[in-house]
């Protein structure tokens, strides 16, 4: 691996075959940071079973995540991917960071608040202590800078503390302290008009569907609500449709802003052009994932390297992090 301005960690969830979400909010970044950074790229699947309804699909949407990352542009031979569990060593560093987590502010953290909302019938002891094993994944890896968007920056947060404690009473310099580093696009609105873009709510257009598909999906799209009829003007502002003209039509975007306001344009049409866009822009990236799905071993051969890489680096810090609290060696 290139030394470049400093090496970037980010880990997602293995939900599967990607959708707009994902990819404005996360991949697209995932790519254009490889230009200036050392990039580490994890497919958390240990996280994904601290809600166990996931656990049976986690191979196959480790791969199908994998496909879309690289069909996006991630390059393996520079940028380590590789999925969590594969490298064994976050667990045990996860163990050590959690003697200096106080479990009252895992409780406290308004994200577990929620996930105990979400799932009330199984807060289990690893959905506790999510934040540690998240932060362990970061410091693993030595990583200066993790992508983040708004949703997740109290997370960082807490990372940065753990951090802090841990050095401050070992008195050394045994983890790196990661610095946040906002994503452009931090939140992407679903079909719904209202929720971000997620799979579980049925509101995400995949990146890898159909242009059919897509089509489809972006008919039906919430709009404008106060446009009950064609005549009525529009208030692109209020519009995610329009939202996702400003990424998907660049150069037309203007004008349909111009067209909405006067009603020269119904939502029928404006969607038809956002479909058609959306799929002309992908096209490449449907190409490229169609021939790389053709030969899954490859794509697990990647992630298999992508770990042997990742364990390299995760055996220097464990080293130091053991040194640290003294256990013998
Ligand atoms: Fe939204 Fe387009 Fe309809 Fe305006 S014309 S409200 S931007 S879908």
């Amino acid at each position: 691996m290139t030394t470049k301005k400093g090496r970037v960690f980010s880990g997602a969830r293995p939900t599967g075959r990607q959708h707009l979400g994902n990819y404005l909010g996360a991949i697209k970044n995932y790519v254009a940071l490889q230009a200036d950074y050392e990039c580490v790229y994890c497919i958390v699947d240990l996280h994904a079973l601290t809600t166990l309804d996931e656990f049976e699909n986690l191979r196959q949407n480790s791969a199908e995540m994998a496909l879309d990352w690289l069909a996006a542009g991630i390059r393996p031979d520079e940028t380590i991917m590789f999925v969590q569990s594969h490298v064994p060593q976050v667990t045990e560093l996860h163990t050590i960071l959690s003697m200096f987590t106080p479990l009252g502010k895992l409780t406290d953290l308004p994200t577990f608040k929620e996930k105990v909302a979400q799932h009330p019938h199984n807060v289990n002891y690893g959905l506790v202590g999510y934040p540690v094993l998240m932060t362990a994944d970061i410091t693993l890896y030595r990583a200066g800078i993790v992508p983040v968007g708004v949703d997740q920056a109290s997370h960082l947060e807490f990372a940065r503390e753990i951090v802090r404690t841990f050095n401050f009473r070992t008195k050394s310099q045994a983890l790196v302290e990661p610095q946040m580093k906002n994503t452009e696009y931090p939140k992407v609105i679903g079909t719904d008009g209202v929720a971000k873009m997620s799979k579980s709510l049925n509101n995400d257009i995949e990146l890898a569907a159909t242009p059919d598909e897509t089509q489809k999906k972006v008919m039906t799209m919430v709009t404008d609500p106060q446009r009950a009829r064609r005549s009525d003007p529009g208030r692109p502002e209020v519009c995610n449709v329009f939202t996702l003209h400003k990424t998907f039509s660049p150069n037309q975007v203007g004008q349909i802003e111009v067209d909405c306001r006067s009603a020269a344009i119904g939502c029928v049409d404006c969607k038809k052009l956002l479909a058609k866009n959306i799929n002309l822009d992908l096209e490449p990236f449907r190409a490229r994932r169609a021939e790389l799905a053709q030969d899954e071993d490859t794509v697990w051969d990647i992630l298999h390297d992508g770990a042997a890489r990742a364990r390299q680096l995760a055996d220097v810090t464990l080293n130091d992090v053991k040194a640290a609290v003294g256990l013998p060696q």
